[in-house]
């Protein structure tokens, strides 16, 4: 209260104004500084203290309370909330795009002709077919150790044909190529370019386990070239994706070294091969899961082409 009020407060009562009232109203520009502390206490019960204080700070906005969700969002609140949508769809199944940052599509690299004539090669026609034969050899030392045989397992009509170099101990086990955490690696592999398990195919060089998970021998893998020859020619698939040396080694008949053969697109019989590293080599250093990624989806634009 200033004191031009109280000289008026006081003249009010010399002159008999014993019930003079005090306006609030007329007393509110001095009143007004009340406010904030009546805000301040009222603060606690309608948001935390914790939420209020990013804000002051210049940091996140607060995304809970009343203050909160009445505030219109600002860039960063929209930042926050996309990049979240990319967690959310990323997380819920639904693979993010894999053409984002994707390499091109590299020159080309070795050829092995196309057969001119299958004479004399085996009349399997169907792969059921190749399995049944697989399920009865024993045309190498690889025979003698197996519980079962690993023909190869996946969709006749496939795009995509998956090599690998044989069958480990849980495939031994099981019948099937690629089950144990060498396998969920290459299905989260498959999944991040698109393909389910049963849109491709996927088999080995040697049908058998080789003992102690070693890598097969020449005349283990010459022995059981004619059951992968004739699953690719029976497949036809639009791209072949050897995984790690030992597969590349086989299919393209030489010996050379992975980093050699990747980032280039071999011919196989006609068919564009690409070569990565073997899932269970990623498993050991996962500097080649980078290198790995761009090679899948090498292959997954040839199959688009
Ligand atoms: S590895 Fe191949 S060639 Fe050797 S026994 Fe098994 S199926 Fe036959």
């Amino acid at each position: 209260m200033d004191e031009l009020r109280r000289r008026y407060l006081r003249q009010q009562v010399e002159l008999g104004g014993a019930e003079a009232v005090i306006d609030p109203s007329r007393l509110a520009p001095e009143a007004e500084p009340a406010r904030p502390a009546v805000r301040a206490e009222a603060a606690p019960e309608s948001r935390p203290a914790a939420t209020a204080a990013p804000v002051a700070e210049g940091r996140l906005a607060p995304t809970t309370g009343p203050v909160a969700e009445s505030r219109p969002p600002s860039a960063p609140d929209q930042a926050v909330r996309s990049g979240a949508d990319v967690t959310e769809t990323t997380q819920g199944g639904k693979a993010k795009d894999w053409r984002i940052g994707a390499p091109p599509i590299p020159g080309p690299g070795l050829v092995i002709p196309a057969l001119e004539s299958l004479l004399g090669a085996p009349e399997w026609s169907t792969l059921e077919e190749v399995a049944g034969a697989v399920a009865g050899c024993t045309r190498c030392f690889l025979a003698q150790g197996r519980t079962n045989v690993v023909p190869g397992e996946g969709n006749p009509k496939a795009e995509l044909v998956l090599v690998g170099e044989g069958p480990g101990q849980t495939e031994d086990a099981t019948g099937r190529p690629f089950v144990g955490r060498a396998g969920e690696l290459l299905t989260g592999i498959l999944a991040a370019i698109g393909y389910s398990r049963d849109q491709v195919f996927i088999c080995n060089v040697v049908k058998c386990r080789p003992p102690q998970n070693r890598k097969p021998l020449p005349d283990e893998m010459t022995s059981c070239s004619p059951f992968l020859e004739a699953q690719l020619r029976i497949l036809r698939p639009k791209v072949i994706l050897a995984l790690g040396a030992t597969a590349a080694e086989a299919l393209l008949q030489v010996k050379r070294s992975l980093t050699d053969l990747r980032e280039k697109v071999h011919s196989y019989r006609g068919t564009p091969l690409v070569v990565t590293y073997h899932p269970a080599a990623l498993l050991r250093n996962p500097n080649w899961k980078k290198p790995t990624w761009d090679d899948v989806r090498i292959a997954r634009q040839l199959v688009d082409r």
